[in-house]
C-alpha cells in the first residue's frame, strides 16, 4: 500500500492501524544533515511498517537508503557513501520505558503527539551518517604519486610526456 506522506504524523495510531509509509525525501530539505555532506543533491528512500509486535508494543519495522555526496577524509576526494540501514525502533512516550528495550530495537521517544515522517527519517540517517568517511581505496592521484616511493613511479607514464 503506497501512502500519502502527511506533513505531521501520529506513529502510535500508525502502529495500532498497522500501516506501511513509504518514499522518499530530498537531501536538499533535510537541513541536519548538510555539514555532513559537500552537495546536497540525491534522495533517502524509506519503508516503514508501523505495527505493534507479539506483545501489543508500538514498533517501526523498515528501512533507509541513500547515496550521500560526502568528502573522504584520507584523499579529501569526493566520493558517494552508500547507507542501507534497517531501521527498528519501539515507540514510547517517556525516557523511563527505554530501560526495557530489546537489545536490538532503538528507542523513538515522542515528547509530543504528532511528528513529521521527515524528521524520524533524518534522525535515522544522521545515525547512519559515518563520523570520518572514507574510500575503501583511495583512488590514486597524481599528487599521492609524486609523494610516493619508487615502485608507484610508471616508467612508462614518463616515457610517454618525454615524447611529446
Ligand atoms: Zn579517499
Amino acid at each position: 500500500m503506497l501512502e500519502e506522506l502527511p506533513l505531521a504524523i501520529d506513529p502510535l495510531r500508525l502502529a495500532h492501524q498497522h500501516r506501511l509509509v513509504q518514499g522518499k525525501f530530498a537531501l536538499a530539505a533535510m537541513q541536519r544533515i548538510h555539514e555532513s555532506l559537500c552537495a546536497t543533491d540525491g534522495e533517502v528512500f524509506f519503508e516503514w511498517l508501523f505495527s505493534l509486535d507479539e506483545a501489543q508494543r508500538p514498533m517501526i519495522r523498515g528501512w533507509i537508503k541513500t547515496t550521500l555526496p560526502m568528502i573522504c577524509q584520507r584523499c579529501l576526494q569526493p566520493m558517494q557513501w552508500h547507507i542501507d540501514n534497517t531501521v527498528s525502533l519501539m515507540i514510547l512516550s517517556n525516557e523511563a520505558e527505554e530501560e526495557t528495550l530489546p537489545d536490538e530495537v532503538d528507542a523513538l521517544t515522542l515528547h509530543t503527539a504528532t511528528v513529521t515522517m521527515r524528521e524520524l527519517v533524518e534522525n535515522e540517517l544522521i545515525l547512519a551518517i559515518p563520523l570520518v568517511p572514507k574510500h575503501e581505496v583511495c583512488p590514486v592521484n597524481e599528487y599521492a604519486l609524486s609523494d610516493n616511493s619508487e615502485e608507484k613511479y610508471h616508467p612508462f607514464a614518463a616515457l610517454k610526456s618525454f615524447k611529446k
